[in-house]
């Protein structure tokens, strides 16, 4: 990849493509498909592109790309697959996808022997200490009762073991963990907490929301071959769905130091516009203080965007809402950040050309956020500052335009609506649930929407933001006709919200997003047309390869690809590490 020319910024290069005639040796691969999506208005659909040093140098039909076929031009036919830009994900936890890889899948297990069995098969293969897992439900199991440690701990008597409730919100610690956690009966419960005992007071094993702390202190913090390896194992998760970019959110100085040692040995082939953690003032201190960075990490790194939290979640009741929850009467949610502390580092990520993300979920988050970026607005004004509500999931009727209005752009989840759907309606009640997942009525407004996946909390498969959004339909296709139907995507806007959108709000549209001359070869290839299969057949979809910058990061193994996929993603509850409400 070649990079020197984009130092000047990445808008002035998208027009200025590297010569490929012929003469000059050619293009260094000429693809050709059946069905090409550019995704760019001026040429939406072709027959062929021509890349060379890693960009896109012509689009268009096949004789125009054979004209500049050289001596050592590859000649990739895809036949009768599909072609789309390389798929953007907005709101994609990297890390957390990579870590996720490294610990053991307890999901759908019964009964408790079974899960204690996987442990220990895991534990074998597992060069760490700490062995940690999660996705145990006891309502699988014959007894329906929360398991106890004992056999557990006799399974692994020497290494410390962790396994996380399919809800995030308890735990099963074995006995050496809570050993070296120091918990024992003496041990109280926390405000807000529960240590579940047995009938002589000694800790079972379970630990219950903010006891959970109890045990995860403990837990050392990944090392930096940890994170390495965690980084390498997101990168091909990502690429097997299509990925070419994200936005990864909440991001501390020990992840940048793991994407960056891979950066420089040109192992990190995803395009990452990372947003720091914006809960630690020493970190986002010092990145304002240097300036964007658009170009980090080999250029695959952009650095110059701060992730603030509004408020919780829904599912837990977290998300604060300007009246009570109906499910909830005395319940208005939480507030995580106080709307001043947001307008501030608003105003100070203005002044050094940094970009604003802040979580909002519910209806008074969601305004407290819009109300603080339009005062930094007024305070410093600026006219392509892209600041962005990260889910803006649950919007007055009022707020919907002010989105247009101010420029801010709403990152949301499709897949959030299909695993939200069953409970939603009974948090909000019958008139405030029309605000919610409110695609539609966000883009009647005029404003544009990028589509992500809060991977790990919803799986990274790109199938499945894609057919919610046109759906509005879980993966068997329920409920029949879509919830809320109205608040759809057309195909065009959910590839859109994938690609030229997610780009636009990843300050990536100059580079990226579409499959235009000027801009790095991303591209993702299909076995059926997203923009005409049956929306039934889109989970099917097999993605067959991912190209980066000319360069094939993935290629679908022969046979049946897809069909042993683990579905990690779990809605409702707190990430596994709890950096996510
Ligand atoms: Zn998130």
């Amino acid at each position: 990849m070649r990079r020197s020319t984009v130092l000047a910024g990445l808008a002035a290069t998208a027009t200025a493509p590297a010569i490929a005639s012929a003469a000059s040796g050619g293009a260094d691969l000429i693809v050709t498909a059946s069905t090409i999506h550019t995704v760019d208005a001026k040429v939406p659909q072709a027959q062929a592109f021509a890349v060379r040093d890693g960009r896109f140098v012509y689009v268009g039909s096949r004789e125009g790309a054979l004209a500049l076929r050289g001596a050592r031009t590859r000649m990739l036919d895809l036949g009768g697959a599909t072609v789309l830009p390389g798929l953007i994900d907005a709101h994609l936890h990297f890390m957390h996808v990579g870590q996720a890889l490294h610990e053991v899948d307890l999901a759908h297990l019964t009964p408790f022997d079974e899960v204690v069995r996987r442990t220990v098969a895991f534990a074998a293969t597992s060069p760490d200490l700490w062995i940690i897992g999660d996705g145990w439900d006891q309502n699988l199991w014959p007894d329906k009762a929360f398991p106890t440690h004992q056999a557990l701990s006799a399974a692994i008597p020497d290494r410390p073991v962790v396994l996380i409730r399919v809800d995030g919100h308890a735990l099963l610690a074995n006995a050496k963990a809570m050993a070296l956690a120091g918990v024992g009966d003496a041990t109280a419960d926390p405000s807000g907490g529960r240590i579940v005992r047995d009938e002589h007071g000694a800790p079972t094993g379970v630990f219950i929301d903010n006891a959970k702390a109890l045990i995860q202190r403990a837990i050392p913090p990944p090392t930096h071959p940890q994170l390495v390896r965690a980084a390498v194992a997101g990168l091909a998760e990502c690429h097997r769905w299509g990925l070419t970019a994200i936005s990864d959110p909440g991001v501390g100085q020990a992840t940048i130091d793991a994407y960056l040692e891979l950066a420089r040995g040109g192992r990190y082939t995803l395009r990452n516009h990372v947003m720091l953690a914006g809960s630690d003032d020493a970190l986002t201190a010092h990145y304002l203080e240097r300036g964007p960075q658009p170009l980090a990490g080999n250029g695959r790194l952009a650095i110059r965007a701060i992730k603030l939290y509004a408020d919780g979640a829904l599912g837990s009741r977290g998300a604060a809402l300007l009246a009570p929850y109906d499910d909830d009467p005395g319940n208005t949610g939480l507030v995580l950040t106080a709307p001043s502390k947001i307008q501030d580092v608003a105003i100070r990520a203005l002044r050094a050309g940094f970009q604003v993300c802040t979580h909002a979920i519910g209806d008074r988050g969601n305004r407290a956020v819009l109300d603080a970026y339009e005062a930094a607005l007024r305070a410093v004004p600026r006219r392509d500052h892209r600041l962005r509500v990260e889910h803006a999931q649950v919007l007055a009727p009022s707020d919907i335009p002010r989105f247009k209005a101010l420029g801010v752009i709403p990152s949301m989840q499709t897949t959030h609506q299909i695993s939200d759907m069953g409970w939603a309606q009974a948090r909000l009640g019958p008139e405030r649930v029309k605000g919610a997942y409110a695609w539609r009525s966000l883009l009647d407004s005029g404003v544009t929407i990028a589509n992500g996946t809060d991977a790990p909390i919803e799986v990274v498969d790109s199938r499945r933001t894609f057919h919610a959004a046109i759906s509005r339909q879980n993966e068997t296709n329920q409920p029949p006709g879509g919830w809320y139907p109205r608040q759809r995507m057309t195909r065009d806007e959910a590839l859109r919200s994938m690609t030229v959108w997610a780009a636009r709000a990843n300050f990536m549209d100059a580079v990226a997003g579409s499959i235009t001359p000027g801009k790095y070869a991303d591209f993702a290839v299909l076995d059926r047309d997203w923009m005409r299969a049956a929306p039934e057949a889109i989970m099917a979809t097999r993605i067959l390869a991912t190209y980066v910058s000319g360069a094939q990061v993935y290629e679908a193994p022969m046979q049946s690809a897809m069909t042993g996929f683990r579905a990690r993603g779990r809605r409702g509850g707190s990430c596994c590490r709890g950096a996510h409400a």
